[in-house]
């Protein structure tokens, strides 16, 4: 039997090596926001948009809207990821931009599929 087949499953080790590279995103986040302090952030990793790319969710015909950065969405499944789009919904509701309760409905379907 080769040493090749000894090796332990991959998945957690991604999954410690996922958490340490978040850990340096968000220093990064946190330098390069007190930078640019008018420009729009991953809510994840905190890194603002000059740097990373927004995964860009269509919600209605048109409409997108960007909580995470490509490589945090990557990370995520549907599920873990809606917390961070309900947060950019309540700021959206706190700077009183008053979208219709469908609006939400809209987004969390489509991130519920995969968008
Ligand atoms: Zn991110």
């Amino acid at each position: 039997m080769s040493e090749e087949n000894k090796q332990p499953q991959t998945e957690g080790v991604v999954a410690v090596g996922s958490k340490e590279l978040l850990a340096a995103r968000r220093e990064i986040g946190k330098k390069e926001r007190a930078k640019h302090p008018n420009m729009g952030w991953c809510h994840r990793c905190g890194r603002p948009w000059n740097i990373v790319h927004g995964h860009a969710t269509d919600y209605v015909k048109g409409r997108a809207c960007f909580p995470l950065c490509d490589e945090c969405w990557s990370e995520l499944t549907p599920v873990t990821r809606l917390p961070y789009y309900r947060q950019l919904w309540m700021e959206w509701e706190a700077f009183g931009c008053n979208e219709p309760e469908e609006t939400w409905v809209a987004i969390e379907t489509s991130v519920m599929q995969g968008g």
